[in-house]
């Protein structure tokens, strides 16, 4: 499905970051909110989201702050999470897939950035694939994680505890940029990336 004329270099996204969330929104408002910021910031910088497709949880509200915010949208969802995840019909290019496979390849294909908001075992699933690609050299895109409120503070504790015994290492821990702040995440991502985002302010949206 495509609700989009076919981009020109005129309209070429400043960047596309792929985000991975939770299908559901979290306990706390503060989640949602900050979901909203994520998507907010990448239309109002010119740039593109990529994500799972899905109208539930901080997915559907970050699709919609982004096409509110003038982003194009590419939502990738496999046939059989169609209603189970209620597909976004509002995506600026809505491809139903196969697979699960073929999802997660078509976002990394149209990413040049990757970043994981709080979310449960999917997103995690999801994160972790990008960052062992990277770590094998599949791809060489930065890979974020939003520490939002200390929502992974144990996981970051876990994996550190992995270094100290000997399972991981400083390069590995390395390779990915986690913040506890969208907005200074979000362009250091898109500036590892090579990419500029479009100059205009949060606080003047
Ligand atoms: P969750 O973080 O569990 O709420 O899921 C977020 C997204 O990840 C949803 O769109 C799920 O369909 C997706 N997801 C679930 N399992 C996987 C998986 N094994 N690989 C990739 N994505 C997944």
């Amino acid at each position: 499905m495509n609700n989009s004329s076919p981009v020109t270099e005129a309209s070429k996204p400043a960047f596309s970051l792929c985000v991975y969330c939770g299908s559901r929104t979290g306990t706390q408002p503060e989640f949602a909110a900050m979901a909203a910021l994520v998507g907010t910031w990448i239309g109002r910088h010119g740039g593109q989201l990529v994500y799972g497709g899905g109208r539930n949880g901080l997915m559907g509200i970050l699709a919609d702050a982004a096409l509110a915010a003038g982003a194009r949208v590419i939502g990738v969802i496999p046939k059989a999470l169609v209603e189970k995840e209620w597909a976004h019909t509002g995506c600026t290019e809505l491809h139903v897939v196969e697979n699960m496979h073929e999802r997660k390849r078509i976002m990394a294909e149209h990413a040049d950035a990757f970043l994981a908001l709080p979310g449960g075992i999917g997103t995690l699933e999801e994160f972790f694939e990008v960052w062992t690609w990277r770590q094998l050299g599949y791809h060489d895109k930065p890979v974020g994680l939003l520490n939002m409120g200390g929502y992974y503070d144990s996981l970051l504790a876990f994996l550190e505890s992995s270094v100290k015994d000997g399972f991981m290492n400083d390069w590995l821990m390395g390779l990915i940029r986690t913040g506890s702040e969208a907005e200074p995440l979000l362009e250091t991502l898109v500036q590892a990336a090579g990419m500029t985002p479009v100059a205009t302010r949060l606080d003047q949206i």
